[in-house]
């Protein structure tokens, strides 16, 4: 059965996105940031895997680290023999508007959301390169397409993400490994949990469907990229904003 990694899929999106390939017959490999907090949420992601009847095991790694990410997916190659889908879902978001936003904020978003994903596509695109398959999936979001005030560092970080899933389906499509982007919107969970009130309302005056999104609503684009389905798709950003309005 093939094996999908999913990082920081403790909670949210990435949790949403697990149970879904698990549905779907992946065994799943799922990565969470390494706290007590994110292994005690894994767990419950794990064991509704498993319920689903594959198997599902935890595997702890600061994805912004290239050594963490090397170990990671040394350990998953080792437990489940091959890497057939990786979803880079892991981010962070640390908002300010641009004049008052600190360097240290800039970066602390640019290595989780952006050079995880150079460690990622780098370590799972080898494996797979070798495998002669594979299937990736990153998450960037319409902040990287149209920008949005208060993200400079977080839509820097997901526009990089488009120009990366780009490079790499030109540099692996010829291995039968294909490299997609989906850009959500506004997505119920607990980032989007933070906003207040006035911000929610004002994010939902631009949507034309007039509501946010659940996370299973990526997860089965997620799910569809993942599949023989999309088999010649690649080097594809697909939006899923209910019609995001600039
Ligand atoms: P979330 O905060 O609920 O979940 C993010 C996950 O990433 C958490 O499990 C967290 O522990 C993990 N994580 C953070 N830093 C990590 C690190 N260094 N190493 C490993 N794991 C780490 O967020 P979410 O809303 O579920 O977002 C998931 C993805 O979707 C993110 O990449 C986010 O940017 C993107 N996205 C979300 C929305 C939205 O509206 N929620 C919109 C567009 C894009």
């Amino acid at each position: 059965m093939a094996t999908a990694l999913i990082t920081g899929a403790s909670q949210g999106i990435g949790a949403c996105i697990a149970t879904r390939l698990a549905k779907d017959g992946y065994h799943i490999a799922i990565n969470h940031y390494p706290s007590d907090g994110d292994k005690a949420n894994a767990e419950k992601v794990a064991a509704e895997c498993r319920d689903l009847g594959v198997e599902a095991e935890l595997f702890a790694a600061d994805v912004s680290s290239y050594d963490q990410c090397e170990e990671m997916v040394k350990a998953v190659k080792t437990r489940f023999g091959t890497i057939d889908a990786l979803v880079n879902n892991a981010g962070i978001t640390k908002d300010g508007l641009l004049v008052r936003m600190s360097e240290e904020q800039y970066d602390a978003v640019i290595a989780v959301n952006q050079k995880s994903i150079f460690h990622m596509l780098k370590l799972v695109g080898t494996v797979m390169m070798r495998q002669r398959s594979g299937r990736i999936v990153s998450l960037a979001s319409v902040a990287g397409l149209y920008g949005n005030p208060g993200q400079v560092n977080y839509s820097a970080s997901k526009a990089a993400i488009i120009g990366m899933t780009k490079t790499a389906a030109k540099e692996l499509g010829s291995r039968n490994v294909t490299v997609n982007a989906v850009a959500p919107g506004f997505i119920k969970t607990p980032m989007t949990d933070a906003l207040t009130e006035e911000q929610r309302k004002k994010m939902l005056e631009l949507v034309a469907m007039k509501r946010y999104a659940e996370p299973s609503e990526v997860a089965s684009v997620v799910s569809f990229l993942c599949s023989d389905d999309a088999s010649y798709v690649t080097g594809q950003v697909i939006e899923i904003s209910g019609g995001l309005m600039m």
